[in-house]
């Protein structure tokens, strides 16, 4: 009997000065194709053949949602920035243009929530590099050649380790610096592969990372997750060849040896879970004993509306996805064209859960995922002094302020955690976090 493997579809990306030829192509509109190479020199965009193919609907765009998440438009920066990069491009002045797309960068608040400075495990000095261990029981890992995506969301807030500074990189050379800080920290029970896309590795070098955590001395480590976008952005990593069998069964392994597993999906929009593709890609995860999850920002052009969490969450349940957080837009990168207010992120999640059953109320949000900890916003309450924002830490580094609502003054256009202002004196010892 000939065994016939269906065999891997080639991953093709676009990124760069071919994204303008791209646009100009699809829609025939010159301006924005312009635009579109004005913006890229500053930010990173990349995307895949697939979200070309199967996500975008070219007749809509540049409205259509999978359009403005993935591609570069003029808001993104402020104006005089966007002039200034365009008059360098014009001169051809490549030194000028470097230099003011270096310092555009700069002011774009590239490490976000202090990650350099307070998260990187300092005491193990560089071992410790492309480590995050910010609560006590979750290890975030980095790998090297994790570090990018198969296509980019224009409001990554790791954005600054895709653009070619390796000053802004954080990443981890190998698996020993992870299996090293384990041995040292039996207080951590999950382990979380993070990038970037960790599932842009080879599946050999994602074993290199998991494999170890079979061993005896790596028991403490319960559970495995895996932060991945690419059942939206390549769903064939999944589906064919050597490299998707190979994986599913590392995954089915794991769960066999009694670890939870867990893919931590990236999903912004229910457009991303209508390809058949991604629902086959999304089934094949499933059987391996894995458990799916998801988890978005509320970015304003792409899923600002009630409707459009709704039917995600819905069709999330429906695949075997169980909601897990929905965030709020750090202050970074393009945040002054995807941010949302707080408030309206908040009315963004009522909206939404209020017509669905509890199996898709499991997200909690909005969160804003600060230097302190993790925030969620649970309401507007008026208070005798007036409207608050009632607030609960998910995650702090310090684990005694975990789940205790306190209040901040209301502020119709606070966008973030470090726009908040306590609203009372009992409120300040929330506020005081920071630098721990
Ligand atoms: C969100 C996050 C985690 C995981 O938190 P959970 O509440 O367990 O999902 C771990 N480390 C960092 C730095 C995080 O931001
Ligand atoms: S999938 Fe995640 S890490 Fe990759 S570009 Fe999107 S937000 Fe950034």
């Amino acid at each position: 009997m000939t065994l016939t493997v269906e065999s891997e579809p080639t991953l093709r990306t676009i990124s760069g000065r071919r994204l303008r030829d791209l646009v100009l192509d699809r829609t025939g509109d010159s301006s924005l194709a312009h635009e579109v190479d004005v913006v890229s020199q500053v930010l990173p965009f990349k995307v895949s053949s697939y979200v070309v193919e199967e996500l975008i609907d070219w007749g809509q765009a540049p409205e259509d949602a999978m359009y403005r998440l993935l591609f570069p438009h003029r808001d993104m920066l402020p104006p005089e920035d966007f002039a200034a990069v365009e008059q360098a491009m014009r001169e051809q002045d490549r030194a000028g243009l470097r230099a003011t797309v270096d310092g555009i960068r700069d002011r774009l608040n590239p490490h976000p929530g202090d990650q350099l400075a307070l998260n990187v495990p300092q005491s193990e000095d560089t071992d410790g590099w492309g480590l995050q261990h910010k609560y006590h029981e979750t290890l975030l890992v980095f790998p090297r050649q994790g570090q990018t995506c198969h296509s980019y969301c224009g409001y990554c807030f790791r954005w600054a380790q895709f653009v070619d500074r390796s000053d802004l990189r954080l990443a981890v050379s190998g698996p020993e610096v992870m299996t090293q800080h384990l041995l040292r920290h039996p207080e951590v029970t999950d382990v979380l592969l993070t990038g970037g896309d960790p599932l842009v590795m080879r599946t050999e070098l994602i074993e290199q990372y998991l494999r170890p955590l079979l061993r005896p001395e790596h028991e403490h480590v319960q559970t495995v997750r895996i932060g991945t976008k690419a059942v939206s952005f390549w769903p064939h990593r999944v589906l064919a060849g050597q490299q998707a069998e190979d994986l599913l069964t590392l995954l089915s392994q794991l769960v066999d040896a009694g670890k939870h597993v867990a893919l931590m999906l990236h999903l912004s929009h229910p457009a991303e879970l209508a390809t058949d593709a991604a629902r086959r890609a999304l089934r094949r995860l499933a059987d391996t004993g894995a458990v799916l999850r998801s988890q978005a920002p509320v970015v304003r052009h792409v899923n600002d509306d009630p409707d459009v969490w709704a039917r995600l969450w819905k069709d999330q349940v429906r695949n075997g996805i169980v909601p897990y957080y929905m965030f709020v837009e750090r202050d970074t990168g393009a945040r002054r064209y995807f941010g949302l207010p707080l408030a309206r992120a908040l009315e963004i999640y009522r909206g939404a859960v209020k017509g669905l059953s509890g199996l898709g109320r499991s997200a909690r949000g909005p969160v804003m995922s600060a230097s302190p900890g993790k925030v969620a916003i649970d309401g507007v309450v008026q208070l005798h002094q007036g409207p608050a924002f009632a607030l609960r830490f998910l995650q702090h580094r310090d684990p005694e302020l975990v789940g205790r609502p306190f209040h901040a003054v209301f502020d119709p256009v606070a966008q973030w955690w470090d726009e908040l202002r306590p609203y009372s004196e009992h409120d300040r010892e929330f506020f005081a976090g920071a630098a721990r």
